[in-house]
Parts: structure tokens; sequence; C-alpha cells
């Protein structure tokens, strides 16, 4: 077995053991293998092992191996910000966008979703813990930007995407990711069907797991440690 396949392995079963402390069923939670900074092969490894979606931060590298693996079944999401010029590449080439923080490149993503695909499934980036420096929108104004985009005709609005700063300890992360299912419940309350709570990463997708999350984002655990540094 490789060492991405045995990672794999690794991390669903923490993820059904988390499932299972809190009584939740461990198929209602979605695993999507952050593979920013990986080469397509690692991909393939993933893949090969049962996995199929996969979550890129920089546009431009994410649509560069999505080229280079067109010939796998995969479903790519854009996890990292979106500039204004790079929506298009976002629009033609992605399945999901976890990233939308305003309206205006909501705009252009479903302006540019071309005709022959499926929408474009979004999540709004909520700045859940009050970061000054994050994005995301302020909690407030969720509600808002979620109705604004359920107007837009090529986007399907399906919920929201979280990235707290990194908590002391269990119960402070999962207080953090309680509150950004609280704020789903409360949009649902104003009928907006949203079904996916995008939170929880390598270090704390167990305290996710117990706040609600839908989908878990997972780079490190899965693909190892990342390099930054000059290729
Ligand atoms: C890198 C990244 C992840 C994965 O982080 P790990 O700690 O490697 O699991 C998840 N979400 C976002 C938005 C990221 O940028």
């Amino acid at each position: 077995m490789t060492m991405i396949a045995d990672n794999l392995q690794q991390v669903k079963q923490r993820i059904a053991q988390a499932a299972e402390a809190c009584q939740r069923d461990a198929a209602s939670i979605r695993l999507l293998a952050v593979s920013k900074t990986f080469p397509a092969q690692a991909v393939r490894e993933a893949h090969a092992a049962g996995q199929v979606a996969f979550g890129e931060n920089y546009i431009q590298e994410g649509v560069e191996k999505i080229a280079a693996l067109a010939d796998l079944p995969l479903e790519w999401h854009c996890i990292g910000p979106i500039q204004s010029n790079k929506s298009r590449l976002v629009a033609e080439h992605f399945d999901w966008v976890h990233s939308v923080d305003r309206l205006k490149i909501a705009q252009r993503l479903s302006d540019q979703r071309p005709a022959s695909l499926a929408p474009l499934q979004v999540c709004i980036q909520v700045n859940i813990d009050g970061g000054p420096t994050k994005a995301g929108v302020p909690p407030a104004d969720a509600l808002e930007l979620a109705r604004q985009i359920k107007a837009l005709p090529r986007l399907n609005l399906r919920g929201l995407m979280t990235i707290p700063e990194p908590a002391p300890d269990f119960a402070a992360a999962c207080a953090v990711h309680a509150q950004a299912r609280a704020l789903m419940d409360a949009l649902n309350a104003h009928g907006l069907g949203l079904d996916t709570l995008s939170m929880g990463m390598s270090a704390d997708l167990d305290a996710a797991v117990q706040s609600g999350s839908t989908l878990l984002r997972v780079g490190s655990a899965i693909f190892g440690g990342r390099n930054y540094g000059p290729a």
C-alpha cells in the first residue's frame, strides 16, 4: 500500500471514530483531499485508493492539475481566494467553489459558467471567528449574500465554508465550529436549503465532525507536509 493510500485509510478511520463519538452517520460527512502543492501523480495515487474529490487553493496550479488528470473522473473544488481576473478559470474548470465572499465574484462566476457544464456548486466563505485580516464575509452579512447568490442562474448555493484560527484545545475548536453550524441553521430557517458545511482540516477534523461539519478539507494528513520553499 502506498503512503497516500495508507494515510487516506487512517483519515477515514479518524472520521469514523469522530462520527461514532457523537452518533453521526459517517456517510453524511464528505472528505475533500486538498492536493495543493502536490503533483498530479499524488492525486492519481489518492484516486487509485478511492478518493474522488480534490481541493486546490491556487487557481493556476489547480487548472494545470485538472488538465493533467482529465482522464480521471474527478471532482474539483476551488478553496482559495479568487481575484476577479481568475474567475473565468474557476468557472470553466472547477465543479465547486468554497471561497465566494462577495457578490461581484459570484456574479462573474455565474456569467462565465459555460452553458455546457452543470451549475457551479458554491459555498459562502464566512469569517466565523472575526479575524480582522481574513477573507470571508462577517456572519451578519451571510444572509444577504446568500439571497443574492440564490438569484444567480448558473450558481447552486450549497452552504458555508470556514477557516477558523487554530484553537487551543478540542472544546475551543468545537465552540467555533458550532457557531458556523448555528449560522447555517439560521440561514436555513430563512428557507435557503443549505446542505453543506465545509469546515475542519487535518488538525481539527474531529472537532468539526462533532460540531456538524458535512465536508472536511484535509491536506497534510493525506499527502504529507507541504513544502512552500523554492522549487
Ligand atoms: C490547505 C488548506 C486545507 C488543508 O489543510 P491541512 O491542514 O493540510 O489539512 C483546507 N482548507 C483550506 C482552505 C486550505 O487552504
